[in-house]
């Protein structure tokens, strides 16, 4: 048990938190397992959120924590350029096996960032053993979050991660999101508008050129800004559009890969295969920092065609791409969710979740409630004193009264494990409940 009084707060610069305000009134963790997280204090807390949609099995699964152990034991680290171990190459194996038909290239890393800026690498990389180098150009949406670097901020919609910054790279053209208020309280795909909001695409196409826009960039549900489902036909649309004039599609599923959606891949759910995922988060269940792009085998083997016998056909790669013991982590993983047919077992929670999520309509407060598959978005008018104030106060309630979501401004995010019961669902909604009758 951690000593409280021998704690100091002062050094760590917190990411994506109000460190004044954290370290006047700290949340502190120790210990996880299953569905529940213990804070310093001894308190149950209920994970609604699957830590940060990263595990998908459930916390401290022995079978992870034992293939860490072992790998570390055996072999700590290697660097993997120019040499291997046969972990990466087992665990790509395993991923392949579950991936859209084709698409089983697969390019270690260990963000989720990470995956974005390799992937829009790779993309270029491609083009250009195409002898299409024109094709530079980016398209991506309104409030989407493709993580923090570089690239993935420059294709991000979310304006606070841009704005602080003032910088972005040049050639990044932005659609609409698809949140609309003829699609309010729809129970998974809404009905209206999907193929009007595709059509941005054809828009960018058209201004811009269709030759000149390297990939299109959607999250098949945008996760992180509160769970915006794409209408039916949207994400049809886009394939459509990218097909007709030769842009690849690029599905970052950091957030609804594995099991998420109730299938493998959101690509999976929504019957549109890209021709690159991006994936993290769940990949190793949160364990060990861990992530991959994932490409169609025409992308592959033109880039790596492309270069001479002896010549290195992508010139990059992280000191930690493949770690061998996130390699483990992963295998390890990804056994628990053959073994336990976990994404099936998620899905038949599915209906369930929903009914009770939407008991949540009751209440005045609530301006509109999301869903697909495990994972829910509930939003909240905003505070008098603006936006946002009410998200905090949401987080920072319920954490004490013993329930994690994640908050986005005025919405909350649920995205329970999918081992979660009937009995976690409820607890779930109880305390959604009781926090929400404050407001209304
Ligand atoms: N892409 C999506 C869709 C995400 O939701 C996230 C993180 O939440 C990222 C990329 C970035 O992942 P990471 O935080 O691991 O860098």
């Amino acid at each position: 048990m951690y000593d409280k009084s021998l704690l100091s707060l002062n050094s760590h610069w917190m990411p994506f938190t109000g460190n004044k305000d954290f370290k006047s009134s700290p949340r502190l963790v120790v210990r996880a397992e299953g569905m529940y997280y213990w804070d310093i204090d001894g308190n149950e807390i209920l994970d609604g959120c699957s830590g940060l949609f990263t595990c998908a099995a459930g916390h401290c699964r022995e079978e992870i924590t034992t293939a860490v152990h072992e790998q570390i034991k055996e072999l700590d680290y290697t660097p993997h350029f120019n040499m291997g171990h046969p972990s990466s190459f087992e665990l790509s194996k395993e991923i392949s096996r579950i991936t859209p038909p084709g698409m089983d290239r697969i390019f270690f890393c260990s963000s989720g960032s990470e995956a974005i800026d390799s992937s829009m690498k790779i993309v270029l990389a491609y083009w250009r053993a195409k002898k299409e180098a024109n094709r530079q150009f980016f398209v991506s949406r309104q409030k989407s979050y493709h993580g923090v670097n570089m690239g993935g901020t420059s294709l991000a919609g979310m304006v606070n991660n841009r704005k602080v910054f003032g910088i972005g790279l040049p050639g990044v053209f932005h659609m609409r999101h698809t949140w609309t208020e003829e699609n309010k309280f729809s129970k998974g795909q809404g009905e209206k508008n999907g193929v009007d909001l595709a059509n941005d695409l054809e828009r960018m196409a058209q201004t811009y050129g269709g030759e000149n826009i390297a990939a299109c960039y959607i999250e098949p549900i945008a996760g992180s800004v509160g769970a915006l489902i794409p209408p039916k036909g949207y994400l049809e649309r886009i394939r459509e559009i990218c097909d007709e004039y030769g842009i690849l599609l690029v599905f970052d599923e950091v957030i609804t890969g594995f099991g998420r959606t109730g299938k493998a891949f959101a690509a999976d759910s929504f019957g549109v295969k890209p021709d690159i995922m991006t994936v993290a988060k769940s990949i190793a269940n949160g364990a060990i920092p861990m992530a991959a792009v994932i490409v169609n085998d025409e992308i592959y083997e033109k880039v790596v065609a492309s270069q001479g016998p002896n010549a290195i056909e992508l010139f990059h790669g992280y000191t930690y791409s493949a770690h061998p013991v996130a390699c483990a982590a992963g295998i390890a993983t990804q056994k628990i969710y053959r073994d336990e047919n976990l994404f099936a077992r998620g899905e038949k929670m599915v209906s369930y979740f929903e009914e009770q999520l939407f008991t949540l309509r009751e209440f005045s407060c609530v301006k509109d409630i999301r869903n697909y598959g495990l994972m829910g978005g509930v939003e909240v008018f905003p505070d008098e004193a603006g936006p946002g104030i009410r998200g905090r106060d949401i987080y920072q309630t319920l954490f004490h009264d013993g329930l994690h979501v994640k908050t986005t401004v005025d919405t909350i995010i649920v995205a329970p494990a999918l081992i979660a019961e009937k009995s976690h669902i409820d607890e779930l909604i109880a305390k959604l409940k009781n926090q929400l009758k404050k407001y209304s």
